[in-house]
């Protein structure tokens, strides 16, 4: 085992750095400027075709259903690249990564061929959304009575279910257009409990009314929305695996995406670490030399660089055993998702106050890190609501092994 990164691996970096630095910069520059969260999300469409053209979202999708998706370090490598310029662009291009998840895992070979084939494509901009939270809340999705839930139904009729209800939150529910994405994995209350159904774009046009768009304060460039669902015909040959499935099957989507959250927290510390960096070497702020040499900053950074490191590392172990499907993968991506997003909070706070002042001012871009880094321990499942008791969970089942993850047992 080595740590070196490959010859391909290398090339795969330098691929994805020039589409970022060509492309993404300038886009994340748009979006700054832009106060409508509908406007800022519609100027990445020129950028997302391109992407599609240059075969990213093809890697997005395992080869075994005929994508080109390669290990987990190739996938922490490219996400870290893009997400160093625009984490909003890479959130909202990752949508298949979890909205197909639950179809790798329960669709039957048909319905795997028909979902995927939409983003094995060459061209255009094919949306693929996870609607699962609701705006009443998603940490207690599963909750039975007197809790509500999952709240949107699915009611058989005939063929199909008819879905009502109301979503929130995931990247293009509403899809370029407002009459939904290419593909959406909902995830409903059938008669036999929570179950996940795949609606298609002909299924969800006129049937979907979009409420509200989100202003979010960082990653502004993610259109996250609410969305009112109202007799949305879906047939029943769109079911994933059975009713009463979609409990195991969503937390199980959100496995990947979540781990990938470290290296999104180690794109954002390694963008205000280069700030502040540079900021200590270069500035005196009056003193006889940089600030680099009093002790004090000088820690600060050193600090700083060793939890991005171990954050990386971390996430590439998290990674690789998500694509190797390995036992330990829901823990060490638990570690990811938890440790990775916390920990940008922190180290990009101290980073913040290397530069002092000067950082307080949105002309210096160090604060736009902190308030991605600030996203991170909510999405994707909360730290508190969602992550650490999914952790509990892992602590307290019988015959857990601390060394077993790590291999070392
Ligand atoms: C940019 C962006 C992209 C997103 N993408 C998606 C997506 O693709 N698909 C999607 O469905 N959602 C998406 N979301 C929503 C995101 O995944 C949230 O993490 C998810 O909705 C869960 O939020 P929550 O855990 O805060 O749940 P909530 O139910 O809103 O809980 C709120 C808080 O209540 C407390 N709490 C609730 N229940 C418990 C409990 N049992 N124990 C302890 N504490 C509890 C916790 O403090 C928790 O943080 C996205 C959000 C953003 C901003």
């Amino acid at each position: 085992m080595s740590f070196q990164l490959s010859p391909e691996q290398e090339q795969l970096k330098a691929g994805a750095r020039a589409f970022a630095e060509e492309h993404l910069r300038d886009l994340a520059a748009a979006v700054r400027a832009e106060p409508d969260p509908l406007t800022r999300a519609m100027l990445a469409r020129p950028v997302f075709e391109k992407a599609v053209g240059h075969g990213f979202l093809k890697g997005l999708v395992p080869a075994a259903v005929g994508g080109a998706a390669g290990s987990g370090v190739d996938a922490a490598i490219f996400i870290e690249e893009w997400a160093t310029q625009s984490p909003d662009f890479t959130i909202s291009f990752a949508g298949p990564l979890i909205a197909l998840t639950p179809v790798y895992e329960a669709g039957t070979p048909e319905q795997v061929q028909r979902f995927v084939a939409p983003f094995l494509a060459d061209e255009g901009a094919p949306l693929a959304a996870m609607a699962f939270s609701e705006p009443g809340g998603s940490a207690n999705f599963d909750a039975e009575a007197p809790g509500t839930g999952t709240t949107t139904t699915a009611t058989p009729d005939g063929d199909d279910y008819v879905v009502d209800g109301t979503k929130a939150w995931a990247s293009h529910l509403s899809g370029w257009d407002g009459d939904g994405p290419d593909l959406m994995t909902i995830v409903v209350r059938a008669p036999g409990g929570v179950s996940l159904l795949v609606a298609e774009r002909e299924h969800l046009a006129g049937h979907l009314e979009v409420e509200e768009h989100y202003d979010l304060p960082g990653l502004r460039g993610c259109l996250t929305s609410r969305v009112r669902l109202h007799e949305v015909r879906i047939p029943k040959a769109n079911l994933l695996g059975e009713e009463g499935q979609g409990v195991a099957l969503t937390r199980n989507a959100f496995v990947p995406s979540g781990a990938s959250i470290g290296i999104f927290a180690v794109a954002a510390m390694r963008g205000a670490f280069e700030l502040a960096h540079r900021f200590a070497l270069t500035e005196t702020r009056g003193g006889a030399e940089p600030i680099i040499a009093h002790q004090a900053v000088s820690d600060v950074l050193a600090d700083a660089k060793g939890r991005i490191e171990a954050t990386r590392l971390l996430t590439w172990r998290a990674l690789d055993a998500v694509m190797a499907q390995h036992p330990s993968a829901l823990e060490l991506g638990l570690h990811a998702k938890v440790f990775g997003s916390e920990t940008a909070v922190e180290v990009i706070q101290r980073l913040v106050q290397v530069v002092g002042v000067t950082a307080y001012d949105r002309h210096y871009p160090i604060y736009e890190y902190l308030d991605e880094a600030l996203a991170y321990p909510l999405i994707e499942g909360s730290n508190i609501g969602v992550r650490r008791r999914q952790l509990q969970t892992l602590l307290r089942t019988p015959g857990w092994d601390p060394l077993a993850a790590s291999g070392m047992a």
